[in-house]
């Protein structure tokens, strides 16, 4: 099992789930038996082949979350953090962008829910009784980690595809840029004014609206230790 710094965010849900199951899942996923992938804009469609049959299974894995109508939201947190976009491309997780998505919320990084979640609604043609068979683990794990190697991927799961994305974030780069330019303060030296003074803190008192929907971000602070 690859262990990254999202992955590891994963195991708290995967410790819920039958061990034997998830080593085959793992087994699956790794000898790429996860196949067709397919949207259908409440979860993802997928065929997991099982080696030496003809066999396959139809798996349903639900979104985490719905973030479709927010994917400008997270596209200006991107133009507002290059480090962030710059760590995505060179395919790893940048530790403040982790943290930022796992403080709000952001539904990327799994919460409490996760696991229940998954378990209540996901499906699988097996006669396994578990929903969380090891096709369906097979799906999700090949989904964990595609997103430790290309961390915007991991919008997948909420309802944003990564190319999506990435054109989004050009746009709002540009809205920045020209927000910049428009107010005479192109001569500001980027460490001190520039994009990149911009933090997470900063959003939580900016941001009127979560990206589900709340009416404030949840802040580490309203959680009682
Ligand atoms: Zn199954």
């Amino acid at each position: 099992m690859k262990r990254g710094p999202y992955a590891s965010r994963w195991e708290p849900v995967l410790a819920e789930v039958d061990k034997s199951h998830l080593r085959a899942a793992t087994r699956l996923a790794m000898s790429g038996a996860v196949r067709a992938r397919v949207w259908d804009g409440d979860g993802w469609r997928a065929v997991v082949e099982r080696s030496g049959t003809r066999r396959a299974f139809d798996v349903w894995l639900p979104k985490l979350a719905d973030y479709a109508g927010h994917a400008r939201d997270v596209a200006r947190w991107l133009a507002m953090r290059p480090d962030w976009l710059a760590a995505h491309y060179a395919g790893e997780w940048d530790e403040s962008f982790l943290e930022f998505l796992s403080t709000h919320q952001v539904e990327v990084v799994p919460t409490r829910e996760t696991a229940a979640r998954l378990r209540a609604l996901s499906t699988c043609t097996c006669e396994e009784a578990d929903p969380l068979c090891p096709h369906v683990l097979a799906v999700l794990l090949a989904f964990i980690w595609e997103a430790e190697g290309s961390p915007l991927a991991a919008f997948r799961m909420v309802g944003i595809e990564v190319e999506q994305l990435l054109d989004l974030v050009q746009e709002e780069t540009a809205v920045l840029a020209g927000a910049a330019g428009a107010s005479g303060r192109t001569d500001v030296p980027e460490a001190s004014g520039g994009l990149w003074a911009w933090s997470p803190e900063e959003w939580c008192e900016d941001a009127a609206v979560r990206p589900l929907g709340r009416i404030r971000p949840v802040v580490r602070s309203e959680i009682r230790p």
